[in-house]
């Protein structure tokens, strides 16, 4: 986001939080996105600038509060699709990221879907979540699954925390401490995927679609009491027969859609050539830095 402080120098140098936006954005925060509609209009106006678009790295939470923001960035700078990271739909593992509820990734759908279409354009949001962040438990993944799954969503690419330098999120990983907080002996103690068989399983929650996932999620459902959700009626996450890949991907491909694929084929595979381009550009990442200030 562009221009965004603090509204006094003084009051910054003496701030102990540590982030502007978490767990609720700071009053004293100047979350005005004019400079930046501003911004957008002055580079528009450049000669030689046909197009800008932006495919990522909105801070959603903060860009609604700006809503004329939220119009123009729809209306002349989404090429087709706009990626943005929820990261997760449970408190445990967002609170640990310092991230907004999926509360406030509704809102900002409901605004990108309404200029989208005053614009008169189809475009779509892809949702990104992450698996394996510290504060994460077996059932925050099945219920983030649940969501997917109720919200029609299958994630094509997927994120694996690892911790990396200067991160809070490292220290969460090696201590099992929540540096956010005071620490002490007797402070939270933070729930930490580890060891190849936990992430695989929180990885295959997020795609809990593919067929080379189902005997691990069927075990691990079965082991939470949840075989309630095997079974191949659509209120069940896994069928409880084994599907090829192919039979799976005739009968579903356009049932569901992560990346905010259309149900329109024709559609689809233009913007899924984009999102293969996108992808190696830049979101070939497995690394997924948290809990910075922002
Ligand atoms: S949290 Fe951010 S906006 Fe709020 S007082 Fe501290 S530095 Fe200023």
């Amino acid at each position: 986001m562009w221009r965004l402080s603090c509204k006094s120098e003084v009051i910054e140098k003496s701030c102990r939080r540590p982030s502007c936006v978490y767990p609720n954005i700071c009053k004293n925060l100047n979350t005005d996105q004019t400079p930046l509609i501003d911004l957008y209009r002055d580079a528009r106006d450049v000669e030689g600038v046909k197009k800008i678009l932006i495919a990522s790295g909105l801070r959603y939470d903060l860009a609604v509060k700006t809503p004329e923001y939220v119009k123009e960035l729809v209306t002349e700078h989404v090429g087709g699709y706009l990626k943005i990271a929820p990261e997760h739909t449970e408190t445990g593992p967002l609170s640990k990221m310092m991230k907004p509820g999926i509360g406030t990734y509704d809102e900002f759908k409901r605004l990108f879907e309404k200029y989208s279409k005053e614009a008169g354009k189809e475009q779509y949001l892809i949702p990104y979540f992450i698996a394996g962040h510290p504060g994460t438990t077996d059932n925050d993944m099945l219920n983030l699954a649940l969501w997917l799954k109720a919200n029609g969503f299958r994630a094509d690419q997927v994120q694996n925390f690892y911790p990396s330098p200067m991160a809070s999120a490292t220290a969460m990983y090696h201590s099992g401490k929540n540096p956010l907080k005071r620490v002490d002996r007797n402070s939270e103690v933070v729930d930490v995927p580890k060891g190849a068989k936990q992430r695989r399983l929180h990885k295959a929650f997020l795609r809990y679609h593919d067929p080379d996932n189902w005997p691990m999620l069927r075990q691990a459902l079965k082991k939470m009491g949840r075989n309630d959700l095997i079974g191949n009626g659509k209120k069940h996450l896994v069928p409880l027969t084994q599907f090829s890949h192919s039979r799976v991907t005739q009968s579903r491909v356009f049932k569901t859609q992560h990346t905010g694929l259309p149900k329109n084929p024709a559609n689809a595979s233009a913007l899924k050539g984009a999102l293969k381009s996108g992808a190696k550009k830049g979101n070939g990442r497995g690394v997924k830095r948290s809990g910075t200030k922002k």
